[in-house]
C-alpha cells in the first residue's frame, strides 16, 4: 500500500555522533501521524543498515573528510551513496508528502538536495520543510520546496497534521493554519505568526516501530527521550535562543512510560535525555528518577544540564537512578566574553556544578566554544586551562558556528565577516568567522589539538565507566541483543 508521509531526517557530509539516533521529536510526529490515519514512516538518510557507535568525531577523520574536496564534491553529486539509498527508499514506498528535516545548520544543503532528489524520483510528491528555526527564504525560494514549517514558534506536530491532511485530501486552502510558508501562483504566502502550544501529554507515546529499517539499528538508537522542551536562557550562539516558546514539558510519568517500553521492545538499557537541559525544572527531574527507581529500571542514562541548575541532592539522586554521565557547558572563561555571548551563567556556577557532579562519581563532559567574535587567542588558552582545571572526563572545544538564524550572523554579515554559506561544512572545527584577533588557521590547529586529546580521554572514560557495575551490565545486555539481532538478520535476511 502507498504511502502517505515519509519523515526524512536529511543526510550529512560527516556521520554525527546524532547520525543513527532515532529523533525523538521525528518519531512522535511520525506516530500522531499515523494515530490520525496517515500511513507514516521515518527514515534516517544516513543509517546505511550500519551504524558504528561514534562518541566524539576521531579528529583526523574529521580532518581527513572536511579537507577533502573529492569528498564534498562527492556528498553534494545525487549519486552518492545516501543518496541513491534515498531513491531506493522513495521508490519502495511511494510516499504523498515528504518531510525533509533539517536537524542543524550542515544540513540545511542537504535538505535542499534532498527535495530535489524526492521531485526528481517522484515529481508529484509534495515536499515539506520541517521545523526550521529561521532563513526562511533559503528553503522556500528553492523550486523542490512546496511548504516550509517554521520550528521557532511552540508545538508543531497538529500543524503539520492539518497541513499534510490538507496536501492529501486536495483541499487547496493553507491559510488558517499558522506559523508555514508556502508558494501559490509564483506567490510566496506567510500565514499568520503565533505561538501555538499543546498539551504534550495529550501526544502518543513514540512508536519506534514506524522507523524505515528499524531491525538494522542498534540498541542505543532507541533510547533517545525527549525532555523539557525550550530553554530560559537566550546565549547569543544558540540556535535554541530563537525558540520564543516558554517551556513546556511531558508528564514524569508519561515519560518513564516510554522509557519503560523502549526497554521492553528493544531492549535498550542506555538512555539519553534530549534537551537543552534534564534539570531546568527540578520537580520534574526529581520526579523521573523517582520513578525510574521505583519501577526498577536497571537503565543507564546522561543528559544536559544548565551547571546554575544542579545541586547536591538533586545530583545524588540523578545518580541512584542510573545517570553516569552530565555535559555541562562552560562556553567561556572571560566575563566580558560571556557578556558578549549572553551567557548568564558565572564561572563560580560552573565550577561547583563540576565539582558536584564529580563528587558524586558521574561522569563530566564540558563544551568550550572557542573563536567567539571578539575572543583574542589569550582569551581562548585561559578558556581551555580553565577547562581542563575542571578536570572533565571529555570535553568538546567547538569553534563558533554562525547559525543563519541568529541575529549576530546577520550583524557578522553585514560587516562581511562571514567567510562562506557552504551550509554542509557548518561544522565545529570548521572557522565561518574572520575574527579580529585570531588567525583562523591557528584556530583549527587549537581545534584539533585538543579534540585528539579529548577523543583520548573519551576512551579512557569508556574504560573507567567499565568500572561501574550498572553501566557495565547495561552494556552487556544491549551488546547481546545487538548481536542476537544481527544473527537473525544474517539467517532471516541475506
Ligand atoms: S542555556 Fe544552552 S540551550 Fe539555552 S540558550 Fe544557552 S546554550 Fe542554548
Amino acid at each position: 500500500m502507498r504511502l502517505d508521509v515519509l519523515f526524512l531526517r536529511v543526510p550529512q557530509l560527516l556521520d554525527e555522533p546524532a547520525s543513527y539516533v532515532i529523533l525523538p521529536e521525528g518519531i512522535q510526529l511520525v506516530t500522531i501521524l499515523n494515530e490520525n490515519g496517515l500511513k507514516s514512516l521515518y527514515y534516517s538518510a544516513d543509517f546505511l543498515g550500519f551504524a558504528r557507535k561514534i562518541r566524539a568525531y576521531p579528529s583526523h577523520l574529521r580532518k581527513r573528510t572536511l579537507d577533502n574536496d573529492e569528498e564534498k564534491r562527492s556528498f553534494l553529486n545525487l549519486s552518492h551513496r545516501k543518496w541513491y539509498k534515498m531513491r531506493k527508499i522513495l521508490k519502495k514506498h511511494l510516499p504523498k508528502v515528504v518531510l525533509i528535516y533539517p536537524h542543524k545548520s550542515y544540513d540545511y544543503t542537504g535538505a535542499l538536495l534532498a527535495a530535489e532528489t524526492v521531485k526528481k524520483t517522484l515529481p508529484n510528491v509534495k515536499t515539506i520543510i520541517w521545523n526550521v528555526l529561521g532563513i526562511y527564504d533559503y528553503f522556500i525560494s528553492s523550486p523542490y520546496v512546496d511548504f516550509v514549517v517554521k520550528g521557532n514558534f511552540g508545538d508543531t506536530e497538529y500543524i503539520t497534521l492539518s497541513l499534510v491532511q490538507k496536501i492529501i485530501n486536495n483541499e487547496g486552502s493553507f491559510n488558517e493554519i499558522p506559523n508555514i510558508i508556502y508558494r501559490k501562483k509564483g506567490r510566496t504566502i506567510h500565514t499568520l505568526t503565533k505561538i501555538v502550544l499543546e498539551n504534550l501529554d495529550n501526544f502518543p507515546i513514540p512508536d519506534r516501530d514506524f522507523v524505515v529499517d528499524k531491525n538494522y539499528y542498534p540498541r542505543f538508537a532507541f533510547g533517545w527521550i525527549e525532555g523539557p522542551r525550550g530553554c530560559i536562557h537566550k546565549c547569543n550562539y544558540c540556535r535554541m535562543s530563537t525558540n520564543v516558546a516558554p517551556i513546556r514539558v511531558r508528564s514524569p510519568e508519561k515519560v518513564v512510560l516510554e522509557i519503560m517500553q523502549v526497554y521492553t521492545k528493544y531492549h535498550t538499557r542506555e538512555f539519553y535525555f534530549y534537551t537543552s537541559s534534564f534539570t531546568m525544572i527540578r520537580k520534574w527531574a526529581e520526579k523521573v528518577c523517582d520513578l525510574i527507581k521505583e519501577k526498577k529500571l536497571d537503565i543507564i542514562f546522561q543528559c544536559y544540564s544548565s551547571p546554575d541548575e544542579i545541586n547536591e541532592s538533586l545530583i545524588r539522586k540523578m545518580r541512584k537512578a542510573g545517570c553516569f554521565r552530565i555535559g555541562i557547558g562552560v562556553e567561556n572563561a572571560n566575563s566580558d566574553i560571556l557578556r558578549l555571548m549572553n551567557r548568564k551563567i558565572s564561572i563560580e556556577k560552573v565550577k561547583k556544578a563540576s565539582r558536584i557532579i564529580k563528587k558524586n562519581k558521574i561522569n563530566l563532559e564540558t563544551t568550550t566554544i572557542i573563536g567567539y567574535p571578539g575572543e583574542s587567542i589569550k582569551d581562548i588558552y585561559n578558556s581551555i586551562l580553565f577547562t581542563l582545571k575542571l578536570k572533565p572526563d571529555g570535553f568538546a572545544i567547538p569553534i563558533f558556528i554562525p547559525h543563519p538564524e541568529l541575529s549576530i550572523t546577520q550583524i557578522l554579515k553585514k560587516e562581511g565577516k562571514i567567510i562562506d554559506e557552504n551550509f554542509h561544512e557548518y561544522y565545529s572545527s570548521q572557522p565561518k568567522v574572520r575574527l579580529d584577533n585570531v588567525d583562523l588557521n591557528v584556530l583549527r590547529e587549537i581545534f584539533f589539538r585538543y579534540n585528539d586529546i579529548s577523543y583520548r580521554l573519551e576512551k579512557i572514560q569508556v574504560y573507567k565507566s567499565l568500572l561501574n557495575i550498572r553501566y557495565l551490565k547495561a552494556k552487556i545486555v544491549e551488546k547481546s541483543f545487538d548481536i542476537f539481532n544481527r544473527l537473525l538478520i544474517n539467517i532471516f535476511y541475506c
